[in-house]
């Protein structure tokens, strides 16, 4: 069994490259996760997500039906042992797009998954990207902006690292490693570097500064 666990800071591009993985290799399916939080007006239910209500999750998590479950930006978000027995049964290679709570429960019982830790290339960018979706309030981007920095600190507990400056050459490093199944040092390494910087930008950055005192 290959399963892969993807995460990255909300806005960094794991959805625009796991889409695209999909897309290219009929062998890879989405794990689709349980989550509380709203649609957004793209998004389809049962392809997206299964949205559910509060109390549907809840009940879930009483059956102990999710392999891992977190709240995330105040929303709670869970992957069910039955979609991911689904589609191991098929045969496919299953990716669990989760956060890093999630993935902080989930690997003492999925050990043989390979991590992948997608990392944007500045906090600045990260800002821009959230920006340029559109889907979130400035206080929501904020959220996610001092989520993302705590999602960063614990990039240690995955196995691979792609930086997602170029959207070609980090789909190429993606397919690298799902499809391949190669692992590559200098990666590992470069990663561990962008760590560094990223905590230094979001501890001194100006506009980061001024960001925090307006929504004091
Ligand atoms: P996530 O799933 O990690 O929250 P998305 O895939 O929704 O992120 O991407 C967030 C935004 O950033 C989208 O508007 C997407 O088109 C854009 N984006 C993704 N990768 C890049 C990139 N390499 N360069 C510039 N913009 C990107
Ligand atoms: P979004 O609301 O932008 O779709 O996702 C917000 C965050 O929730 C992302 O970091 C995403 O990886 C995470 N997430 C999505 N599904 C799951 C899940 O099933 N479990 C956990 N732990 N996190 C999830």
């Amino acid at each position: 069994m290959t399963v892969f666990v993807v995460s990255a800071p909300s806005g960094t591009g794991k959805t625009t490259l796991n889409r695209r993985l999909i897309a290219e290799f009929p062998e890879v399916e989405m794990c689709i996760s349980h989550t509380t939080r709203s649609a957004r007006p793209n998004e389809v239910n049962g392809r997206d997500y299964h949205f559910v209500d509060k109390e549907n999750f809840e009940s879930m998590v009483a059956e102990g039906r999710f392999i891992e479950w977190a709240e995330v930006h105040g929303n709670f978000y869970g992957t069910s042992k039955c979609e991911l027995d689904r589609l191991v049964g098929q045969g496919k290679k299953p990716i669990l797009e989760i956060d890093v709570q999630g993935w902080e429960q989930a690997e003492h019982k999925i050990p043989d998954a390979t991590s992948i830790f997608i990392l944007p290339p500045s906090f600045k960018s990260l800002w821009e990207r959230l920006e340029g979706r559109g889907s979130d309030s400035l206080k929501t981007r904020w959220t996610r902006l001092q989520n993302a920095y705590d999602e960063i600190s614990k990039a240690h507990l995955y196995n691979n690292f792609i930086i997602n400056e170029d959207i070609d050459q980090a789909y190429s490093e993606l397919k690298k490693v799902v499809i391949d199944g190669s692992k590559s040092h200098r990666h590992i390494e470069n990663g561990k570097d962008l760590c560094k910087k990223l905590n230094d930008e979001f501890k001194n950055a100006d506009w980061i500064k001024s960001l925090r005192s307006d929504l004091k």
